[in-house]
């Protein structure tokens, strides 16, 4: 493309060449013309240059000007961001607290007699001596039991339901069922000990023994059932004769200890309580697990085998975090008085064993169902004095214990079932 001083020489060369000789332009003036025109060019080229310079230096600084106005907004963004993460902390916070107040009738732990209290826990505390549909009704109010019961009652409400949907019509699946039922009643007498102990001292004794003889039941159910159904053979055969009383005396020694312990100590109560509690059911459990381990280690478990094994380890861990908290009084221990109606120890723990039951069933079914041949050919048909008929026993040996403790321990109380030392509350 021509400049404009090429275009002015062009012209100038054109107009004198169509001139007469004489006057046309001489050689060296095209030449200056020429040069001339070369400096005009480089002289614009600079100029174009710094022209351009000029206007990326503007650009840049509405550039820095620009990024800076985002560094601003952006910590003003983030400023309101901390702002409403925090207005959501009191909110929640807020709610939090708001939660865990109680019902206007309830008591603090020093208007509660010390019975009933427990370690860490202030207040939701339901008067005593109130009519039976106080406490039952009670289950709709907020107390700090209401969520105890509530996660034992719905845990209770989906075994009844897997038991009554679920297809039982082949003998060799009557395991899963009795074991079902001594979750359903286990469930039921937990949650119902939470509900009405609080209405005296004697009635607090006889729930939580009925719970205790609720544990012992599903211990029993549970150990049955996974013994029958995840067994290696030569385990099972060797162990046949002698499975069902043995995991029947078991169940039976659990809630005799669990019994002595909550009639023979006083609050504040010491360690050997927990440990009377907590041996005999630890060695029942064991005991049932103990075909899960045999299984793994030494009989290499098959690629079904396998599968299940992600449930026998989601209900083994859930069965240990649940003890945990449970034993360690965590995490109210470290926010006394805080979390007195949701998120004490006590509530995870319940949460635990709901899902100990769920995982403990579902690995067992998923082993019966891939493994249903080899359960088949190599165990005795179960029939209904094994499966139901030792269920009954059991409850009727629950029973004639629990009475017996009642009978023990009644003289102690008046007739409204008060301690008699310790009638006058705090
Ligand atoms: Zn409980």
């Amino acid at each position: 493309m021509e400049t404009v001083g090429q275009k002015a020489i062009l012209n100038e060369l054109f107009k004198r060449l169509t001139e007469p000789a004489k006057s046309r332009i001489k050689l060296y003036q095209i030449a200056i013309l020429i040069y001339m025109d070369q400096i005009l060019n480089l002289v614009i080229n600079k100029f174009m240059f710094f022209r351009v310079k000029i206007e990326e230096k503007k650009s840049n600084l509405s550039l820095s000007k620009m990024r800076q106005s985002q560094i601003k907004l952006d910590i003003l963004s983030k400023e309101r961001i901390q702002q409403s993460l925090d207005l959501v902390h009191a909110k929640a916070r807020k709610s939090f607290v708001d939660l865990q107040k109680m019902h206007e009738n309830c008591k603090s732990h020093q208007e509660t007699p010390e019975l009933f209290c427990e370690p860490y826990i202030h207040n939701g505390f339901r008067p005593i001596n109130q009519p039976y549909s106080y406490y039952a009704l009670s289950l709709f109010t907020k107390h700090n039991e209401t969520i105890n019961a509530w996660s034992h009652y719905l845990g209770a409400m989906y075994t009844l339901y897997l038991a009554f949907t679920m297809d039982f019509s082949d003998h060799f699946s009557w395991p899963l069922l009795s074991c079902l039922i001594t979750a359903t009643i286990m469930f039921i007498s937990s949650a119902t000990a939470h509900l009405m102990h609080q209405k005296s001292h004697l009635c607090h004794m006889t729930c939580f023994l009925c719970d205790f003889g609720g544990i012992s039941f599903n211990g029993y159910g549970a150990a049955f059932m996974q013994t029958f159904i995840c067994s290696p053979v030569w385990y099972y055969k060797n162990l046949e004769p002698y499975l069902l009383p043995i995991i029947g005396l078991q169940s039976a020694l659990c809630c005799l200890l669990n019994s002595i312990a909550q009639t023979k100590y006083k609050r504040p109560y010491p360690p050997i309580k927990r440990f009377l509690q907590f041996a005999p059911c630890g060695l029942l459990w064991l005991f049932a697990i103990l075909p899960l381990f045999l299984n793994f280690f030494i009989d290499s478990p098959g690629e079904n085998l396998k599968i299940s094994y992600a449930l026998h380890f989601c209900h083994i861990f859930t069965f240990l975090l649940g003890a945990a908290f449970f034993a360690l009084d965590f995490p109210q221990r470290f926010f006394p008085g805080r979390l007195d109606f949701f998120g004490q120890g006590h509530n995870i723990f319940h949460v635990c064993i709901f899902f100990v039951v769920y995982f403990q069933f579902k690995a067992c079914y998923t082993d019966f169902v891939n493994n249903r041949d080899i359960i088949k050919s190599t165990r005795q048909e179960p029939n209904v004095y094994m499966c139901f008929g030792s269920l009954i026993l059991l409850v009727s040996y629950y029973f004639y214990m629990i009475r017996s403790f009642y009978n023990m321990i009644k003289h102690n109380f008046d007739a409204e079932g008060n301690l008699i030392m310790t009638k006058k509350t705090k």
